[in-house]
C-alpha cells in the first residue's frame, strides 16, 4: 500500500520535501494562505512590486543546484547583479565586493514555489491547527474544526510553535524544540514617479534600526514603477514588534532620511508590512525532527539557518531520512 503523507506548509521546504518524496509516496500539501511560497513572497501593490520577504539566495551546496537546474534553465531562477554597498549615518558608504554570484527567482520571489508545486497536490487556504493520532493514522484538523483525511505520517514545514503546538512535547531521542527563536520583520515599501534616487541597488546597514534596502525594480522581471524595499534589523524588530505601524513608518521615514536623504512624502506609495516570523534567532540545531515510531516528522529553515538554502537543507535531510524507511 503507498504510504500517504501530509505535507503542513507549501514554502520551500515543504514543496522541496513534496518533490523529493512524490515517487515513493501520496503526497498532500496543506498550505493556510491563498498562495504557495510562504516567506518567498512578492506584493504587488499600487503599480509597483516588492520582495517583501527573502531578498535573494546563494546556491552554495551541489544537491541545491542540481535541485534548481530546471528552474534555472527555464529562467525561473535568475543571478541578480546588484551594486552593494553597506551605509552608516556619519560615514562614508562602503562598496562591498560580492564573492559569490546571488540568485533571485523570477518573475517574482514565489515562482520558485509555484514552479515546484506545478506537479504537487497542494490544498491552499488550509491552516491545520492540530493533529489527531488515530491507532496508526493521523488525521488533521483544520481552523474550522474540519477534519481531513487519516495520512500515515504527518511533516510539519512551517515555523513550529503554532504548526506543531499540538504535537508531542519530545520527538524520539527526547528533542524537543522548545529552544527554537524566530525573529520579525518589517518591511516598508516605497514606490517612486522616477527612479529610485540612490546610487545603489542594495545596502546593508550598520548600527540602525534599518538593517538592508534593496531597489527591488533593479531585480529581473519585476513590472512597476520603480521600487525600494526597507528591512528592519531582526534585533530592532524584536524590540518593536507590538508598536503602532504609525509609530515604526516615523521611525523608519526619519531614519530613511538621514542614511539617505530620501524623503518619505515624495514616494508615490508607501506601505509597511510586519512578519511575525522572518530570520531565526535560535535555529534547532539539527538537520530536521524526525520520529519514526510516531511517524512525525518536522522541517524547514528554522532547523538549521533562516535562509532559502537552509530550508532547502533541511527538507532535502528529512527526505533521505524517509527514504530510509519508506517501503522500497
Ligand atoms: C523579511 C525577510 C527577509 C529574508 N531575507 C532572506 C534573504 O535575503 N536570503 C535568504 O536566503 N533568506 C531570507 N529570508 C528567509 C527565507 O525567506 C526563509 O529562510 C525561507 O523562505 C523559509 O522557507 P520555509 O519553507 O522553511 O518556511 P516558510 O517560507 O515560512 O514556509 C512555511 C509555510 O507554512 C505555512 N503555514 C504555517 N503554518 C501553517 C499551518 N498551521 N497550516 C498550513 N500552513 C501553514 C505558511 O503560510 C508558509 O507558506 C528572509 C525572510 C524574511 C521574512
Amino acid at each position: 500500500m503507498t504510504v500517504r503523507i501530509a505535507i503542513i506548509g507549501a514554502g520551500l521546504a515543504g514543496l522541496t520535501l513534496a518533490c523529493r518524496l512524490r515517487s515513493k509516496a501520496q503526497v498532500k500539501v496543506f498550505e493556510k494562505s491563498n498562495v504557495v511560497g510562504g516567506r518567498l513572497s512578492t506584493i504587488r501593490s499600487g503599480g509597483f512590486e516588492f520582495d517583501h520577504g527573502a531578498q535573494y539566495f546563494t546556491i552554495r551546496s551541489e544537491a541545491f543546484r542540481k535541485f534548481l537546474e530546471p528552474a534555472l534553465q527555464h529562467g525561473i531562477v535568475v543571478p541578480w547583479d546588484p551594486h552593494i554597498v553597506t551605509l552608516e549615518i556619519g560615514r562614508e558608504a562602503i562598496v562591498e565586493p560580492r564573492e559569490e554570484t546571488i540568485y533571485v527567482a523570477s518573475p517574482g520571489m514565489e515562482a520558485l514555489c509555484a514552479h515546484l508545486a506545478e506537479e504537487i497536490s497542494v490544498t491552499i487556504d488550509t491552516e491545520i491547527v492540530s493533529c489527531k493520532r488515530k491507532k496508526n493514522a493521523w488525521q488533521p484538523v483544520k481552523a474550522n474544526g474540519d477534519f481531513l483525511e487519516e495520512f500515515d505520517w504527518i511533516v510539519s514545514a512551517a515555523p513550529p510553535h503554532h504548526s506543531l503546538s499540538w504535537a508531542p512535547e519530545f520527538f524520539a531521542d527526547g528533542i524537543t524544540f522548545d529552544h527554537v527563536r524566530l525573529r520579525g520583520c518589517y518591511s516598508l515599501m516605497l514606490g517612486f514617479e522616477d527612479a529610485v534616487p540612490v546610487s545603489w541597488q542594495g545596502a546593508f546597514v550598520r548600527n540602525s534600526p534599518i538593517g538592508w534596502m534593496a531597489v527591488n525594480s533593479h531585480k529581473y522581471g519585476r513590472e512597476g514603477g520603480p521600487s525600494l524595499l526597507v528591512q528592519c534589523s531582526g534585533e530592532w524588530t524584536e524590540e518593536h514588534l507590538e508598536c503602532a505601524s504609525e509609530n515604526i513608518e516615523v521611525m523608519l521615514s526619519n531614519e530613511l532620511k538621514n542614511l539617505t536623504g530620501i524623503d518619505i512624502t515624495s514616494a508615490k506609495h508607501c506601505e509597511l508590512f510586519r512578519w511575525q516570523y522572518a530570520s531565526i534567532a535560535v535555529p534547532l540545531g539539527l538537520d530536521c525532527l524526525f520520529d519514526p515510531e510516531a511517524q512525525l516528522a518536522a522541517c524547514g529553515d528554522w532547523c538549521i539557518k533562516g535562509r532559502v538554502e537552509g530550508a532547502f537543507k533541511s527538507a532535502d535531510a528529512l527526505a533521505a531520512r524517509l527514504f530510509a524507511v519508506l517501503p522500497q
